[in-house]
């Protein structure tokens, strides 16, 4: 996993999937324990700020890619909205309102020696994840951009997508949007490095589960529904400026 954020680096525990079988018992007995709790999809909703910013990126691509460099910066800045630090800052964090965590034995924590040893996805695995889950959190649906493809937007515009030590000296949009590669069921619980235990996520969605089971802080397995699919293409078309012709159209909201 990449570093966490910054000022308040979050220790997060890789993990590895349970069997579904143990997932869907897990649910049971949550559901019997804290039947009055319902199940989410998501810890919070994202806000419409989050969309109003991919559209900004977008578009900022597309210019830059046209050779409108002014404009792809002035874009890149508009999309660092303070209302999506704020949404970011609500979700991780020990004091987050919308963590609620419930300890659930389902999933015993393990002994050091019981565990796997924590792998992040390879190069290969993280393609075939994206082709699985799209560029979309699994868990609320916001657009992602991975660390690679930021990185050289942030080569060339460093003036308008900054990164600093600290969260609030990180780009809004950029931070909140940054793929993730989040393990559903933690190692220290028995998950594994299957693909089938990782998910594409934001990093709020990450960092704000920390390493609880899913069951343990009220989420539903986002397996067991279809990725959001949009035109949304993670903006992987700056990374592949000179091997792909450029895309017509621009980036249309599909439920993020
Ligand atoms: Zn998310």
């Amino acid at each position: 996993m990449d570093a966490a954020p910054t000022s308040r680096r979050i220790s997060r525990s890789a993990s590895a999937p349970p069997t579904t079988k143990k997932l869907q018992s897990g649910y049971m007995s949550n559901i019997l324990t804290f039947d009055s709790d319902a199940f989410r999809h998501c810890l919070r909703d994202p806000i419409a700020d989050i969309t109003q910013a991919a559209r900004y990126l977008d578009q900022a691509v597309s210019a830059h890619l046209n050779g409108q460099r002014d404009s792809a910066e002035e874009l890149i800045r508009l999309a660092d909205i303070p209302a999506i630090r704020e949404w970011t800052e609500s979700l991780w964090g020990k004091n987050s309102p919308y963590v609620r965590y419930r300890p659930s034995t389902e999933l015993p924590l393990l002994a050091q020696h019981e565990r796997v040893r924590v792998r992040m996805p390879s190069a290969i695995e993280k393609h075939n994840l994206h082709l699985r889950d799209g560029y979309h959190c699994r868990f609320c649906g916001i657009p992602v951009v991975r660390k690679e493809i930021r990185q050289r937007i942030r080569n060339m515009y460093p003036n308008a997508l900054r990164w600093g030590i600290t969260n609030w000296e990180c780009h809004a949009a950029f931070q909140a949007m940054w793929a993730q590669y989040d393990h559903l069921v933690p190692h220290a619980r028995g998950g594994t490095n299957e693909l089938a235990n990782v998910v594409v996520t934001c990093a709020p969605c990450n960092f704000g589960r920390m390493g609880h089971c899913l069951e343990e802080v009220g989420l539903l397995n986002p397996l067991a529904r279809e990725p959001v699919r949009s035109s949304w293409d993670g903006l992987e078309r700056f990374h592949r400026e000179h091997e792909q012709p450029l895309r017509t159209g621009s980036f249309d909201d599909a439920g993020a």
